[in-house]
């Protein structure tokens, strides 16, 4: 006689539906969904880019689509800090455009 094992899936109390990665904004310091965020990265290079694909590789540091944030960043160096180089003001500029074209 075998005993049927059933696999038993472990529950954690909530239902969960897929698990949506989070990511904490560089401006207001809030932990929002990662596709809903603006991104930006170094590169191997050193460069500092705005990765609207989400895709390229890279240091990233993350901030919600909202220029509030934006000005909490610049002035808190929230994206510096992250990214641990310089920011040059053209990127700033960029995000804020990519900001009000949402
Ligand atoms: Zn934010």
């Amino acid at each position: 006689m075998t005993t049927m094992m059933i696999p038993s899936i472990p529950r954690k109390g909530m239902i969960m539906s897929k698990k949506i990665p989070m990511r904490q904004c560089v401006g207001c310091g809030e932990m929002k969904a990662k596709k809903e965020m603006l991104r930006v990265i170094k590169t191997a290079e050193e460069e500092i880019l705005l990765d609207t694909t989400g895709k390229k590789n890279g240091r990233g540091a993350y901030i919600c689509p909202n220029p509030e944030c934006l000005q909490k960043a610049a002035r808190n160096r929230g994206l510096e800090r992250s990214l641990k180089t310089a920011v040059p003001k053209d990127i700033l500029d960029t995000l804020m455009k990519e900001m009000e074209n949402r």
